[in-house]
């Protein structure tokens, strides 16, 4: 078959771009593109590839794991090749894996977005710690190991059985999206680019050399810049000492049998080593995608950034048949997430006035798809975040998305600039009222308006929470209908709301049919709506108030110890402190709130159009599971998870995360995974679900009894 030229153009220029970013990524620890164009780019010229197999050269990146040695450490050959994944984007692709590879039990893991290691132990103690680098050749950094927490130096003896001569550790150093974000901002706080993810965090701060830093301080001439090389000694020290480490695999084992991967963890856990609790093996290829589906609902509330999950087949015999490519393994794939972090360009940074008047300057972006949605706004959270991430108006930046929270910025790329961006002002006075802004109190990190009763912003946002979904859900009240309610002066301010009556909407345009002035559906919904809202909890009108500091779980623990608005608006502020879930603050909070007059006539309003201001005291119903604590895995047929977690809780009973010798039952469904052996390894009763109904309706004895049967 004949090249098309354009074909061979092509493919040279994306051998370009890839070493670039891999020079860029591995060498600098500091990526001038996001992973999701780095696997674009990737994927285009494999795919190229397999098109025209000739264009395939020795040197091509898709023969290469990528990441040569840097300069800074000495090279550690690895006793064995440190493989890299193949990786698939979509359940198509991975289905098309599965089919190829056969059928096999499949070892599911988590891939953790940080770096990869070897760790070799001889005889039970750490020799060398190296990247992976070329995968053939990495750096040792051995000598960062006394910082470093997370690497065991000696294993722990496992009983009758002696330690391999040589032992192979593959893991992946990390750090948590806590200290991650730390160490953003101690990155940003010296004018130095952010890092882009969890990974180059990682890779950033393993590969310092330490000894040297020692070395210099040592040698260091004058008192201040011993002063200054200790306190970067101390950082570089206490940041290694914050990396975490979860092993994944075994290379070279002299003297040990190994059956399966998981065989494998086993024994690295009982060496000492740690191991990932979420790892699970599965018998289909069903189990692989629900793995994938749980982690994927879950990647957010997890400790540490993941960007995919790794799939083995855990049979190292069947691992062995199956065999490896010029550059990874064929038993093994990594499936990507749709990315989180992207990388695009700040257009410019406008402050916006929230409900309870704080100031925070957002950011617009080029829009860009990232987490599955296209997003086109990023918050700064607060004028000294702007200062603190040092980004300027111009700047390409690297952009998180997690989950339903809001877009974040975590930093400019600083060597793109090109002297054109500028810096953001911070306006001294409130875009919506004129009032000057300034923080309450000296000492706070946030800027406020002042005008808390009439900024159009402020009252806008607070109709728009009042009727979200978490507070008293009233559809129809968005932020087009508050500010219709607002600017067409239907309502004053909150206090007139659950009275309007049709006539008043119907002077407003958004809510009539053009001409006619006949009453439109939405201002229908919108009546409707607000009737059935004034019934609605006690917690939920609390809620609706914007008290600041008080969201829906506050306004229900308020709302239990205060059953009676009349009641709290009298309460001290000690009486409050006392009530579990309101501390010293959020009683200030309310005490403040309710000695603002216009506040109080907001309540008397409502109360006198009828909504609820007392909640009848509802029997929470036999405390049956008081002092018991159950762990429910698997799905469930008539529970979601929380629901689950609601049925044991509402009778007394804790529901727990995890199965320990504490554990009073175990409930298992279907798809459960490493829970059910913990609890059959640590023999607490296991329930199916009908034993859970048992357990629920008639309490732990039953439930023993429903088990003996
Ligand atoms: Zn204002």
């Amino acid at each position: 078959m004949t090249i098309p030229a354009t074909a061979r153009a092509r493919r040279d220029e994306l051998v370009v771009h890839i070493e670039r970013a891999r020079t860029a990524y591995y060498q600098h620890d500091k990526p001038e593109i996001s992973d999701a164009e780095y696997d674009a780019l990737f994927n285009e010229l494999t795919q190229l590839e397999n098109k025209y197999p000739e264009l395939v050269t020795a040197d091509s990146p898709t023969q290469s794991v990528g990441g040569e040695v840097g300069e800074t450490f000495g090279e550690f050959t690895h006793p064995s090749k440190m493989w890299s994944l193949d990786n698939v984007f979509s359940e198509e692709e991975l289905r098309a894996w599965l089919t190829r590879v056969g059928d096999h039990e499949f070892l599911c893991e988590l891939k953790i977005d940080g770096l990869a290691i070897n760790a070799v132990y001889r005889n039970g103690e750490l020799e060398t710690l190296a990247t992976r680098g070329s995968g053939a050749v990495g750096e040792n950094v051995i000598s960062n190991v006394s910082y470093m927490t997370c690497v065991p130096q000696k294993l722990k003896p496992i009983k009758g059985q002696a330690f391999p001569e040589l032992l192979e550790v593959r893991g992946e150093v990390y750090f948590s999206l806590a200290d991650f974000d730390l160490i953003n901002l101690e990155v940003t706080a010296v004018g130095r680019t952010a890092f882009a993810n969890p990974r180059n965090a990682a890779a950033g701060t393993l590969r310092q050399r330490m000894d040297k830093r020692v070395e210099s301080l040592a040698t260091s001439k004058t008192d201040s810049s011993r002063e200054k090389r200790d306190e970067e000694l101390t950082r570089a020290g206490n940041a290694l000492g914050r990396l975490g480490l979860i092993v994944h695999g075994i290379g070279v084992h002299e003297g040990l049998d190994l059956k399966a991967q998981s065989h494998a963890y086993e024994l690295l856990r009982q060496w000492g080593l740690p191991t990932s609790s979420r790892v699970r093996v599965v018998k289909s290829v069903q189990g692989v995608l629900d793995y994938i589906e749980e982690f994927g609902r879950l990647r957010h509330e997890l400790e540490h950034d993941i960007d995919g999950v790794v799939v083995k087949v855990d049979s190292l015999d069947e691992q062995r048949e199956l065999g490896f490519t010029a550059r990874a393994p064929r038993w093994a794939i990594a499936y990507k997430y749709p990315p989180t972090v992207v990388r695009t360009k700040l257009i410019d940074i406008a402050v916006q006035v929230g409900r309870t008047g704080r100031v925070t300057p957002r950011a617009s972006v080029e829009p860009v798809m990232v987490a599955g949605s296209t997003v086109s706004y990023a918050t700064l959270h607060n004028p000294f975040e702007v200062a603190r991430k040092g980004v300027r108006i111009g700047d390409m930046v690297f952009l998180r998305k997690a989950g339903d929270v809001i877009p974040e910025i975590l930093g400019p790329v600083v060597e793109l600039r090109d002297g054109s961006e500028r810096e953001f002002i911070m306006p001294t006075h409130c875009p919506e009222c004129g009032s000057s802004l300034a923080p309450e109190k000296e000492s706070d990190a946030d800027i406020r308006c002042p005008n808390t009763r009439s900024c159009p912003a402020q009252l806008r946002g607070r109709l728009e929470h009042l009727g979200s979904r978490a507070v008293l859900d009233i559809e129809g009240l968005g932020e087009k209908a508050a500010r219709a309610l607002l600017e067409d002066k239907v309502i004053d301010d909150e206090g007139d709301l659950f009275s309007l009556t049709a006539d008043q909407l119907a002077t407003s345009d958004f809510f009539v049919k053009g001409a006619s002035r006949e009453l439109a559906e939405n201002a229908k919904l919108l009546l409707t709506q607000l009737e059935i809202a004034k019934s609605k909890p006690l917690w939920r009108v609390i809620s609706a108030l914007s008290m600041r500091h008080v969201g829906p779980p506050t306004a229900q623990a308020i709302a239990r110890a205060f059953p009676d608005m009349s009641a709290l608006r009298v309460a001290t502020e000690s009486e409050l402190a006392t009530v579990e879930g309101i501390g010293q603050t959020i009683a200030a909070s309310i005490v403040e709130w309710f000695a603002e007059p216009w506040h109080c006539a907001v309540v008397d309003k409502w109360a006198k159009a009828g909504v609820r201001m007392v909640d009848e005291i509802v029997d929470a119903g036999p405390q049956i599971l008081a002092g018991l604590t159950v762990v429910v895995t698997g799905t469930l047929e008539g529970f979601s998870r929380e629901g689950a977690s609601e049925a044991i809780t509402s009778r007394g009973g804790k529901a727990a995360s995890s199965v320990s010798k504490n554990t009073d039952f175990v409930v298992v469904g279907p798809g459960a995974g490493s829970k059910a052996a913990k609890a059959e390894e640590l023999g607490r009763p296991i329930l199916d679900e009908a034993g859970f109904v048992v357990l629920l309706e008639q309490g732990p004895q039953a439930a023993h009894a429903y088990l003996d049967k």
